[in-house]
């Protein structure tokens, strides 16, 4: 076996499959060729733990000479210039890009089925979502075309569409992964994350993506901890439970179960199962929504045909180039920039934005208190598994789905969702495990106790190359 031919089966199942799936924005076969050939070169002696590995980047992430348009109309044929840091770093390393993946636009929603590109299907079931916003990177994982991807994860657009696709996705503590050459969407939330297979490859990937960065401000020095698999086990460790999060309405009870199993699994480990409470964790999808939204219009503001975007011909005033360039948003970025602009009005700011903000601070302060009890927590990534496309047209349905995502983001901690078996309809179901900030090494090793039990089989709708 070599890097090229294991590239070619990978690129064999995109051109069998990617019709059903739409994973990709754009596949780069030639650069992933030269990319693999260039690895077999060094594979007696491998440049990086990524030599040869496979991966995609998600649409928002730039690479020099392709698209990088966030699946916006609005900025439709941008070719990125450099390629963002994390991505010039999995490059220099030797990993293999193979392509572009599909988003929700901005990163905005948690299906994505709204991207300029179009919806990607679940490869479980191509008549569900494959969740969002990081859903071709999920689906392009779970379908065998790459190894690994990078997403991004603002309120859990790595972890829920990794959940839904029956794959591990990481979402580092804020300050670890560059986000020079990210599209911003709201930047006290916003991270890379990493989609993959096994945990293996995940730590193989954030082993060469995280790190500071002189491009980036937001970035940390603090050291990331060795994330490669050890025998240390979880025998002593404290792993927390929130009973109130388990028993939360609209809760599956498939997944509620899956949970408790593997919190019994944890306790055959020797792992210390403990309650922990998180106050005020009822209102952090409010929160959320009200600071991703008031950041994102700041973000957002950018787009307004004189730097970014479309300018129309018939343009007679600022005012109409605004009106062309803007009108090219789509109904979900227009609803949270209106909501996001209000939300920070005079007048309203304190209503709203600094409430929010209080309550980000309880919610982080509780993790913390709950982490002198405990060294990960344990709950499900989300509340239903991989719902049917079209099934939720309402937003605010769309936005609780989110429940168990964002409080991680809020508060900036580590969070990995992890494959936790199936649901009776053959489903995946993922346990979330967040960790203490910069604690990234308990982490892996939680949720690699979980992986070796549990992991879920190959999606029945991709199974065969040659069909
Ligand atoms: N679903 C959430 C949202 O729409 C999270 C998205 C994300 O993490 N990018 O904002």
């Amino acid at each position: 076996m070599s890097v090229a031919s294991d590239l070619e089966d990978q690129l064999a199942r995109i051109s069998a499959f990617e019709g059903l799936i739409n994973a990709f924005v754009d596949v780069h076969s030639d650069q992933a060729r030269a990319a693999a050939a260039a690895a077999d070169v060094t594979v007696q002696e491998p440049r990086s733990a990524v030599d040869g590995l496979s991966i995609a980047i998600k649409a928002n992430i730039q690479q020099q000479g392709h698209v990088a348009d966030a699946g916006s109309a609005i900025l439709a044929g941008h070719i990125a210039p450099k390629d963002a840091t994390c991505v010039a770093r999995l490059k220099a390393a030797g990993a293999v890009v193979v392509g572009t993946t599909n988003m929700d636009e901005f990163g905005m929603g948690s299906s994505t089925e709204r991207s300029v590109h179009g919806v990607t299907k679940n490869p479980w079931d191509p008549t569900r979502t494959a969740g969002g916003s990081s859903g071709g990177a999920a689906a392009a994982v779970a379908a065998g075309f790459v190894t690994a991807a990078l997403g991004t994860d603002t309120g859990g657009s790595v972890r829920q569409p990794a959940a839904f696709c029956g794959v591990v996705g990481f979402k580092p503590t804020y300050g670890r992964i560059s986000r020079r050459g990210v599209v911003a969407y709201a930047s006290s939330l916003d991270q890379v994350g990493v989609i993959g297979d096994t945990i293996d490859d995940v730590a193989r990937v954030a082993g060469v993506v995280c790190g500071v960065d002189d491009g980036d401000s937001t970035t940390v020095t603090n050291p990331l901890p060795s994330l490669a698999r050890d025998d240390v086990g979880v025998a002593g460790m404290r792993v927390g439970i929130s009973r109130a999060l388990l028993d939360v309405e609209g809760l599956d009870p498939e997944i509620k179960a899956a949970i408790e199993r593997v919190a019994r699994d944890f306790a055959d480990q020797g792992a210390v199962v403990v309650d922990v409470e998180l106050p005020a964790i009822e209102h952090a999808v409010s929160a959320y929504y009200v600071i991703a939204t008031a950041e994102a219009s700041s973000n957002l503001a950018r787009y307004d045909g004189v730097r970014f975007g479309p300018r129309g011909d018939d343009v007679t005033s600022l005012r109409s180039l605004y009106e062309r360039a803007r009108a090219h948003f789509g109904d979900e970025v227009r609803r949270r920039i209106l909501l996001g602009t209000f939300v920070l009005s005079h007048g309203y700011y304190e209503a709203y934005l600094l409430q929010a903000q209080r309550v980000r601070r309880v919610i982080a302060d509780g993790f913390t208190a709950a982490f002198a009890d405990c060294d990960v927590i344990l709950m499900p990534t989300t509340p239903t598994t991989a719902f049917t496309l079209g099934e939720i047209t309402d937003p605010l349905t769309m936005y609780l789905g989110d429940l168990y995502t964002v409080p991680a983001s809020l508060a900036g901690l580590p969070a990995m969702s992890v494959p936790a078996g199936l649901s009776s309809s053959k489903l995946p179901i993922g346990a979330q495990l967040v960790g203490r900030a910069f604690d990234e090494g308990t982490l892996f090793r939680a949720a690699r106790a979980i992986a070796g039990h549990l992991r879920c089989p190959w999606p029945p709708h991709t199974q065969r190359v040659h069909s």
